[in-house]
């Protein structure tokens, strides 16, 4: 797909502009409606591919520019779930959220991002990634009164997200990402069918398929979680093994700033990395140099080939101003390994 050694990308999300959703909030409403809605979101697009470019990224994303939030999203176009009535539910064993409620049985009568990534695909010469949210962490998300059971239902959303999926690699998405937060807490969930069912989403795709595991957003709900891991966060240690047997083509991680002993990446062993060489629990931006630092602590686990310089997480929480800094961080700091590579 590409030639560029070490090619840039991001988790998924950038920050959206202020006339379009309130800044620094997730799940900040939107500030347009209707047919506005519809056009302010396609600019939005059209500035995050302006920066990326800009900023000299290789793979492009569409910053999440059209979603609310990177699970909600989804599920708000699912049959089956009611919005109305929500419950109080902890998520990822760390912060209480009030969350729709499966009601029924959960289907997709239409294709829920479909138009975005035609948009985006039309926007866009250059190779172009695609995040949707895993099944557990969807899961994860919900409060369930129907399945009663959490495997049960991820069955149901890799299904869906499966024939979602299946329809964006049709328009020609070079990477169709699944984000999996919740694979860094439930690891015995992953163990059990966790993997599985991330397949049975991902089965078939004729493109590269990625999981996104992070340590989540910069929230304070997450940042306290971080403090309580220790010194040496080995979430990933139970998890990587499994994932490199899978039919999964690319593993993203946290690195910048995080407790991962960086030896756990030679557990993927046969996968592309993409090293999350960003903190996004920050506005301060990295210096081309920190970011170069992280990858080349990276490289002594990875083949060059196989590294993708990443965010750590998305960057939706984060000023824009912060956010195009870190981009032009990670392209300048890619560009010197890059450079001490080819020497
Ligand atoms: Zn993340």
């Amino acid at each position: 797909m590409l030639q560029t050694l070490l090619p840039t990308t991001l988790a998924g999300s950038l920050p959206k502009p202020s006339w379009l959703a309130t800044p620094n909030q997730l799940w900040a409403p939107w500030l347009l409606e209707g047919e506005i809605l519809d056009e302010g979101m396609q600019d939005a697009v059209r500035l995050v591919l302006y920066d990326q470019n800009a900023a000299g990224i290789d793979i492009l994303t569409d910053g999440e520019q059209t979603r609310r939030h990177f699970v909600t999203t989804f599920i708000e176009n699912l049959e089956g779930i009611d919005f109305e009535h929500k419950r109080t539910v902890r998520i990822r064993d760390r912060y209480d959220a009030e969350v729709p409620v499966v009601v029924g049985a959960v289907a997709r009568r239409r294709p829920v991002f479909y138009e975005h990534a035609k948009f985006l695909r039309n926007e866009t010469d250059k190779p172009i990634k695609f995040t949707l949210p895993g099944p557990m962490t969807m899961v994860d998300t919900l409060f369930d009164a129907h399945y009663q059971s959490r495997e049960k239902l991820a069955g149901v959303f890799a299904e869906i997200l499966n024939a979602e999926a299946r329809e964006l690699a049709s328009l020609g998405i070079d990477i169709i990402q699944f984000d999996e937060p919740a694979f860094n807490v439930f690891m015995d969930e992953v163990r059990d069918w966790g993997v599985a069912t991330l397949e049975r989403a991902a089965a078939g795709l004729p493109c590269k398929t990625a999981t996104h595991i992070c340590y989540g957003y910069g929230i304070k709900a997450n940042i306290d979680w971080k403090k309580t891991l220790g010194a040496e966060w080995r979430q990933y240690e139970s998890t990587f093994p499994l994932l490199a047997k899978s039919s999964i083509d690319q593993i993203s991680l946290e690195c910048a700033n995080s407790h991962v002993p960086l030896e756990l990446i030679a557990l993927l062993e046969g996968k592309d990395i993409m090293v999350g060489a960003i903190d996004v629990a920050t506005e301060q931006v990295e210096t081309p140099e920190q970011v170069a630092a992280v990858l080349r602590a990276a490289l002594k686990f990875v083949a060059p080939q196989r590294l993708y310089p990443c965010t750590n997480c998305g960057l939706v929480p984060l000023s824009r101003a912060a956010a195009r800094g870190k981009l032009r961080a990670l392209a300048a700091g890619a560009a010197i390994v890059r450079k001490e590579l080819s020497s």
